[in-house]
């Protein structure tokens, strides 16, 4: 999505490490006219799906899926971050180590809101080695829905999650894929993506 390479090009910041931060228009600030471009090109790649809900995870998926929520009509939840051991039987639960934070988080959500009948997309800000990503997929296979695609904001592409969620055969799509980056030039090249 051009708009969005645009925006990384010119907003996004290539930190040491394999990370960028996108932090003054994507997950702190919010360009909320930018996340609206992007539902809508959820919407029009996810259109085959017939989705009945979203699914996030906390915190810098929420604004995006939110308002992606708006654009197919269907109720968004995110998985939160719980620290407590004891989870009692209402929640699904999956654990899931934090690429920026490198630390473990188990992450639930309550059995009310995901169930069989379910035909889920899941949504990100980010996908690096895909962590978040099968923690979520587990989470969607515990409650007997389906997972019919899996819509993210910004792919690194040389980190390895992508390949191996693909090769999993979900429909993955990403808005923007980054295959390379380098933080002393801040020199970012995009995957072409028809
Ligand atoms: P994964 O689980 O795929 O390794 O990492 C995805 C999660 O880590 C995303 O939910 C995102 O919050 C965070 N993340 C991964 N890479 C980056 C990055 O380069 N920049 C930022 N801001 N977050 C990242």
């Amino acid at each position: 999505m051009k708009l969005l390479e645009e925006r990384i090009r010119k907003d996004g910041v290539i930190k040491e490490g394999n990370v960028v931060k996108v932090d003054s228009f994507l997950n702190h600030q919010m360009d909320v006219e930018l996340f609206l471009e992007m539902a809508k090109e959820f919407k029009s790649k996810f259109a085959s799906h017939n989705i009945n809900k979203i699914l996030t995870i906390e915190s810098s998926g929420i604004g995006i899926a939110a308002i992606a929520g708006l654009e197919f009509g269907v109720p968004v939840v995110f998985a939160k971050k719980s620290k407590s051991i004891n989870i009692d039987g209402d929640m699904y639960t999956a654990e899931v180590e934090s690429f920026t934070h490198k630390c473990k988080n188990q992450v639930i959500v309550s059995k009310k809101f995901l169930s069989a009948d379910d035909r889920v997309l899941i949504i990100d800000d980010f996908l690096a080695n895909g962590c978040a990503l099968q923690g979520l997929i587990s989470i969607v296979n515990e409650s007997g829905g389906t997972v019919e695609g899996i819509g993210i904001a910004i792919e690194k592409g040389f980190q390895s999650g992508g390949r191996t969620i693909r090769n999993l055969g979900f429909h993955l799509e990403s808005l923007a894929i980054i295959d390379s980056m380098d933080a002393a030039t801040q020199n970012v090249e995009f995957r072409q993506q028809e």
